[in-house]
């Protein structure tokens, strides 16, 4: 609690009020969310100390690349994997086997999942959105996959141009032939919080969902705020309705930095026991809902952060750097990387 008391200042002899905090008070544990016109005030969690270790998940080579105008060839795409892979990143998520027809950047998905220079230790996760997504995986030699899900009907329909419902059917086909075939399954939940059509979404909407993919079998829950509108506030309401129906243990963010908020949601997320975070090397990705907006939260800078902070990460940053130049030069864009902007490498 946050208590006022007027002292004497013993140079000026005049009053001055200041704000003290009592010592047997914990901090006010208050949220302010804007939802629409109206301004919500929510009870959150206390703050816990950080982790010691991050697992960072980088979706550049997937994520990233489906939302780039320009479609990379295979063999730059193999090339840049097999650089992330050199960066001590333990998780690269490779590509995605949905159909061409919908994302012709992906098309070489086989090809890509096969020419892969594995590296003991690094896990290379593809997309698998449905049964004949994930029979292809397997087929390329896939050894982890991951499905998605979203609360918003809206967003299913444009995106996935099916119900919530019916997406759900076709990752509960996913997931009980991948527990067959001994394969891990990562679940995304997208737009937790926001969505382009529907605007403000509900935290436990969001918390049903994660318990429901989390039941079907997925030993990881990634948490998407697809069009970064995020803030600290609504990913801390959020988390906190999402930590109550999956252990936290078992959670991951996936932010994007639209609004700029990014670092600032990971943190957040950070200390409320979060230890795994996706991010894109380069900030790859945009977002194809706000032209010209920034895509995924930059691994550089996400690294920066974390080291910053003492966490361990295991990962070589001068070499995400490269690996960033490297697919930035090819892409004839600028890097959206604030640390590797200000390391003048592009
Ligand atoms: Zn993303």
């Amino acid at each position: 609690m946050i208590l006022q008391c007027r002292n004497t200042n013993s140079n000026t002899g005049t009053q001055e009020t200041h704000r003290k905090r009592s010592v047997q008070q914990r901090p006010l544990r208050l949220a302010v969310i804007g939802c629409g016109r109206r301004i919500v005030f929510v009870a959150v969690s206390s703050v816990n100390p950080l982790p010691k270790q991050v697992k960072i998940v980088e979706v550049g080579p997937r994520d990233g690349l489906q939302n780039e105008k320009l479609t990379v060839p295979t063999e730059v795409k193999l090339q840049f994997i097999d650089m992330l892979s050199e960066t001590g990143l333990p998780v690269i998520e490779a590509t995605s086997f949905v159909s061409p027809k919908w994302i012709p950047q992906m098309a070489d998905q086989a090809e890509v999942t096969q020419g892969i220079r594995k590296r003991p230790g690094v896990v290379y996760p593809v997309l698998a959105p449905n049964l004949k997504g994930f029979q292809a995986a397997v087929k390329a030699g896939a050894d982890e996959v991951a499905i998605f899900s979203t609360v918003s009907e809206l967003f299913a329909m444009k995106n996935a141009n099916c119900s919530v419902e019916e997406s759900l059917q076709r990752a509960e086909e996913v997931t009980r032939a991948a527990k067959a075939a001994g394969v891990r399954v990562r679940g995304y939940v997208s737009c937790v919080l926001g969505c382009p059509y529907e605007g403000h979404v509900s935290p436990d909407k969001v918390a049903q969902m994660a318990k429901h993919i989390y039941a079907m079998g997925c030993y990881e829950i990634s948490l998407g705020d697809t069009i970064g509108v995020g803030t600290p506030g609504s990913m801390r309401a959020m988390l906190d309705a999402v930590s109550k129906e999956v252990p936290v243990d078992r959670l991951a963010v996936h932010c994007h930095d639209t609004y700029g908020q990014a670092l600032a949601n990971i943190l957040v997320a950070l200390q409320m026991g979060v230890s795994v975070v996706d991010s894109s090397v380069a900030g790859l990705g945009g977002c194809p809902y706000a032209p010209g907006a920034s895509g995924n939260v930059a691994t550089e800078d996400l690294v920066y952060m974390l080291h910053g902070l003492g966490i361990h990460t295991g990962v070589d940053l001068q070499k995400v750097m490269d690996a960033g130049a490297f697919i930035c030069r090819f892409l004839n864009r600028r890097t959206s990387s604030k640390v590797a902007q200000a390391s003048c490498r592009l």
